[in-house]
């Protein structure tokens, strides 16, 4: 199906497609909008629309044009981030694309202009999704030589951190058993062992009712005398990253003047405050007044957000999204967050684990302005923060799911034959065709409104207690909260589903692609990794382990040699999701880490070989690249004759290169080597 096409960013939970007629001005076809931009290696490149800026306020278009400079300040950080050497090749390979003369149509020229683009994609050296080291399809030897002939020097061990194949190999291990701080090439932990920093982390815990996130916004190193420290990233002197942090801060107090609101001006002084001092302290004001601003046409997130590229899962990688409300598809979410406590009372759980009070689910569609950092090039579609649960129980959590960006997908990936080679027959193509879209687009927002927001925690559970697989668990969770509900008549009541079948569409793709399609998106031989997949597989294939023998509610069927899925009974498999829903909630509510391992291990990794070459077989000669990402457009301001900005322009045209060209010279001021 199409949405097997769409990359799953950090923050991002669910596939989804666009869902056309809450859209407030009709998508164009691929004919009328260049959506396609360009395509390599397992990547293609998109272009998303932004409908209806030129509808907003010149006060409302100046506060976006601010907050993108905001946002672009922070590249080089999450490059940083995620590999001490990620800004050396980077910059290294950049002065070489810029400057070589030699044949630029020969194999090895290509090979070296793929790996840099997919180093822009993946924000450095590790792929975006697997996490595995990207080898150059150029030869060390042409590299080195094309580098001295356009004068560009290699800075020592460069060679090593690019070629060889074992130095730096996963940016983020969760391999159960290893050292994960030791074994992960990302840059959080610096000759610290993972024993060391969780005795820091441990010994530095904030036990208050209202905790800071203790390593949020730092990296663990040593001092001379070997002691565990903590680097701040903040932008007052002797910080990490200061230099990008201080301009972060300074487009952030050009942003402050059009703030829609008080509500919204303190949310920015708080973040500015933040960034300058790294008080985390701060930074828990800063995401409650986030929480509250709920008025604001204009949002934004920017900063230190998601932890899934922290093996620990503590410290947060940069990210920014600049967005507004689309006014239309908001009231389609809303009718869920106005019921969130009839699904919370009405979920197949033990009742130890529900909120006996659902607060403050607010739920909004948006259209993204520009995506940075851990959100560019590949991107979430939906967003669900703060990330602390202290504030998302009092004070809720703002959820998002991002229309204009699925519309770009779907519109995109019309009739890729896909579903012609993958479902097992027009039935199923029928049911997608119908409701996937729309389906999907619900799916989502259960997710992210709901599912996400449900259920609690036994008193004195702790957040990290299923450590590496916290995020497999909870993703698992709010999938699984959206399937169960996705077939209950109170969508259709609340006009959210059209009718009793719509939810077939998600829960044969859930099916299909769990078990069986989105092990395309893995190189043969290897397992599943990242952890919305390990959600997905483990949903699939615990349904099927446990199904009823003898007339299984799902199964992989043969026909002429090829698998497929095939559903028999479409109720029955609610009461399986249902099922492992309870189970999952109670590991996540219990704290159960052998639980959690157990089914991750019995689910979600291991992968049939066999499954696993016939599936990428079939897909290799769709030619559809497996992972998406966008380029963003150019905002330019029109100031009047005192300096305030009374129009942005908005322009679609810039490439992929030339996108990634301009932002590593017009925005990129961090140090090669940050210490
Ligand atoms: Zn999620």
């Amino acid at each position: 199906m199409k949405k097997i096409a769409i990359v799953f960013a950090a923050a991002l939970c669910l596939a989804s497609c666009g869902q056309k007629e809450t859209q407030s001005s009709a998508a164009p076809s691929p004919q009328d909008f260049p959506y396609m931009v360009e395509q390599f290696a397992d990547l293609g490149i998109l272009r998303y629309r932004v409908p209806d800026f030129e509808n907003l306020t010149a006060d409302q278009k100046a506060l976006v044009y601010y907050l993108t400079e905001a946002a672009l300040w922070g590249r080089d950080i999450l490059f940083d981030q995620n590999c001490k050497y990620n800004l050396q090749v980077r910059r290294t390979c950049e002065a070489l694309y810029l400057n070589y003369k030699g044949d630029k149509t020969s194999a090895e020229w290509l090979g070296f202009e793929t790996y840099l683009k997919r180093v822009w994609f993946s924000n450095g050296i590790h792929h975006h999704y697997s996490e595995d080291k990207i080898l150059p399809e150029c030869s060390q030897e042409w590299f080195a030589q094309a580098c001295k002939e356009a004068n560009v020097e290699i800075p020592e061990g460069l060679l090593r951190v690019m070629f060889c194949p074992d130095y730096l190999a996963k940016k983020v291990n969760t391999e159960t058993g290893k050292d994960l701080c030791l074994t992960s090439a990302c840059n959080y932990y610096e000759n610290v062992t993972q024993a060391e920093a969780e005795a820091y982390y441990e010994a530095h815990k904030d036990n208050s009712p209202e905790p800071m996130w203790i390593g949020l916004n730092s990296k663990l190193t040593k001092d001379a005398e070997g002691n565990v420290i903590e680097r701040v990233f903040k932008a007052e002197e002797g910080g990490l990253y200061s230099a990008a942090l201080q301009k972060v801060v300074e487009n952030l107090q050009k942003a402050l003047p059009y703030a829609e609101n008080e509500q919204q001006r303190l949310v920015i002084e708080k973040l500015i405050e933040f960034n300058i001092t790294g008080n985390l302290k701060t930074f828990n004001e800063y995401a409650i007044a986030w929480v509250r601003d709920l008025d604001s046409r204009v949002d934004f997130v920017n900063g230190f957000t998601e932890v899934y590229g922290d093996p620990l899962g503590i410290t947060g990688a940069w990210e920014s999204l600049v967005n507004f409300k689309n006014m239309a598809a908001t009231e389609r979410t809303k009718a869920l967050s106005d019921n969130a406590q009839w699904f919370e009372d009405h979920s197949p759980i033990d009742q130890r684990f529900k909120k006996a009070e659902c607060k403050g689910v607010s739920a909004k569609v948006i259209t993204a302005a520009i995506l940075a950092g851990d959100c560019y090039p590949a991107t979430p579609i939906g967003i669900n923060l703060p990330n602390a649960n202290w504030i998302r129980k009092s004070y809720g959590s703002k959820s998002v799911t991002i229309e204009n960006l699925t519309e770009a997908y779907n519109q995109a990936s019309l009739g890729n034959g896909f579903n012609e080679e993958f479902m097992l027959s027009d039935v199923e193509r029928e049911c997608a065709k119908k409701y996937g879209a729309h389906m999907s687009d619900v799916h989502v927002d259960l997710h992210e409104c709901l599912g996400h927001g449900s259920g609690q925690m036994l008193p004195g559970v702790s957040k990290d207690a299923l450590k590496e697989h916290g995020s497999t668990i909870e993703e698992t969770r709010a999938d699984l909260f959206s399937l169960y509900y996705m077939a209950d008549s109170k969508l259709v009541e609340l006009g959210i589903a059209p009718d009793m079948e719509a939810y077939k569409s998600q829960y044969y793709h859930q099916m299909m692609n769990g078990a069986m399609t989105q092990l395309v998106r893995i190189e043969y031989g290897k397992n599943v990794e990242e952890s919305h997949m390990r959600n997905r597989a483990l949903i699939s294939n615990w349904v099927l382990a446990h199904a009823t023998p003898g007339a299984p509610e799902a199964e992989i069927v043969e026909r002429d040699g090829k698998h497929y899925m095939q559903v028999n009974d479409y109720e029955g498999l609610r009461r399986l999701f249902g099922e492992l829903l309870a189970i999952i909630q109670e590991v996540v509510s219990t704290g159960d880490y052998a639980r959690a391992c157990q089914l991750v291990d019995a689910y979600a990794v291991k992968v049939d070989p066999q499954l696993h070459r016939e599936m990428l077989d079939r897909y290799e000669p769709l030619h559809i690249a497996p992972y998406k990402g966008f380029v963003n457009p150019i905002y330019t301001p029109v100031f009047d004759k005192e300096g305030k900005i009374i129009d942005v322009r908005l322009d679609y045209t810039e490439g992929y290169a030339e996108q990634h060209l301009r932002y590593s010279r017009d925005y990129s001021n961090l140090p090669t080597i940050n210490e």
